[in-house]
């Protein structure tokens, strides 16, 4: 048994009131985080100008300052939960730690921006609760939340209350969010699990995340993107192109955007689904499993669909990957993002100087091979494991890998070709150098 954070989502069905109040709360957090960000921007205005002021920079501190102001600055506080406000300060305070630690080096990956105002409608609708009435009702069909109330879940909540009748699960927070028109509540827990050592599988399978298929397997096998998956795709083309004809500001292209973002949210809910169906297969048939890096920084900027669907799977089939092979025993391997699986021959290991999203069969030049583009990377992934074993390189599990900070800080380690790996880097790695090691 051990002890592991886990979240449970439920997606919810509000009563009008409830819907209001629940939009209240987003929005109370929202405006809480940004009188935060422009007092510190005044008080850092004044320290540079020589007074004495203190700047609010943690949780605590901007807490006590807008209890003070909260009278006038939103004489309508009551009407929320204090845990709205909170819940954006808390926000504000985690982004100005970013924002210094980001400076000093204290953190990986991408230099993080000075936090700005949240805007009313492009700002995700969030709020956290951290203390207060949080509870999944006996019903097992309503959770409870402070202010808002008893509000009905539209599915069934018996997966958590069981645990928490058993005594196996406790809440820590609840955080609602609304996706589309829907809203939801994701209850971080922390639950006492069985978890498996080690895996008495020695399979190794390579796995790639594609557009026109859901994954292909270094086995060979291609698992198919689900029915309902492509109709929503289909549907979501059809709408982004009707999106560009509306005029600016027009009403239809307001309807049409809402009707967007409603099937963008279930295309991605089928996609989630399938993806959590198919790692759960994989953790628990396989000993070891090989995914590519995740190019984060290319996945901002490009703005073309297949592209971005393609990164998003990927996010979160590592996402899933990540903790389902500590909960099963397995191995989860990470490819370093300058490993080129998509370009190298599975087969002699001969790698294509350039290759475009569009060719979907890999050909080599060296000795022939011709293959589907998603099945040669998978190989390629697949092999990479037997390289981290020859090499002797430590490879852990994915237990507690820092996933919100992956990108370059690590990549700029691991570019060095002779670096040794034991870092204290929990997911497995491997360097760019890798592939003339697998030429050998
Ligand atoms: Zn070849």
């Amino acid at each position: 048994m051990a002890t592991v954070i886990q979240a449970y989502r439920f997606a919810l069905d509000p009563t009008p009131v409830q819907r209001r109040a629940l939009s209240s709360h987003c929005g109370a957090a929202r405006v809480a985080h940004n009188w935060g960000l422009h007092l510190v921007r005044i008080r850092l205005e004044q320290r540079r100008a020589g007074e004495d002021v203190d700047v609010p920079w943690t949780l605590p501190a901007l807490r006590r300052e807008w209890n003070k102001a909260k009278d006038q600055v939103a004489p309508w506080w009551a009407e929320n939960s204090k845990e709205a406000y909170s819940s954006g300060l808390d926000g504000l305070a985690r982004a100005l730690k970013n924002w210094t630690d980001s400076r000093n080096g204290r953190r990986k990956g991408r230099l993080v921006g000075f936090p700005r105002p949240k805007k009313k409608n492009r700002a995700r609708d969030a709020c956290r609760f951290t203390t207060g009435q949080i509870k999944v009702l006996n019903d097992r069909k309503h959770i409870q939340l402070p202010r808002i109330g008893a509000c009905k879940t539209h599915e069934s909540t018996r997966k958590l209350a069981r645990r928490i009748e058993q005594g196996t699960a406790r809440i820590l927070a609840a955080t609602i969010s609304r996706t589309a028109d829907r809203w939801f509540v994701s209850f971080t827990v922390e639950v006492q699990r069985h978890v498996q050592i080690d895996s008495d599988k020695a399979t190794v399978v390579g796995v790639d995340v594609g557009i026109r298929h859901l994954a292909v397997l270094s086995t060979g096998r291609v698992i198919p993107n689900p029915k309902a998956l492509e109709r929503s795709l289909r549907k979501v083309r059809r709408l982004n192109r009707q999106l560009h004809r509306r005029r600016p500001g027009s009403v239809r292209r307001c309807q049409t955007r809402r009707r967007l973002a409603r099937v963008h949210a279930s295309a991605a809910n089928l996609r989630r689904d399938a993806l959590h169906k198919l790692t759960t297969a994989l953790a628990t048939e396989n000993g070891t499993l090989v995914v590519e890096q995740l190019n984060v920084a290319g996945m901002v900027r490009n703005r073309h669909l297949a592209r971005a669907l393609s990164d998003s799977g990927l996010a979160e089939l590592r996402r899933q990957l990540s903790y389902k092979t500590v909960w099963y025993g397995s191995q989860l391997i990470v490819a370093d993002r300058f490993y080129p699986s998509s370009k190298t021959c599975s087969a002699c290991g001969w790698v294509k100087a350039k290759l475009t999203l569009a060719e979907r069969t890999f050909a080599c030049e060296s000795c022939g091979l011709r293959m589907d583009r998603d099945l040669n990377a998978a190989r390629n992934l697949a092999k990479l494991a037997k390289y981290v074993a020859q090499s002797g390189w430590e490879t852990q599990n994915a237990r507690g890998a820092d996933r919100k900070t992956q990108p370059s800080g690590q990549v700029a380690k691991k570019r060095e070709p002779s670096s040794p790996a034991r870092d204290g880097r929990e997911t497995g790695t491997v360097g760019a150098q890798a592939p003339t090691a697998l030429a050998r």
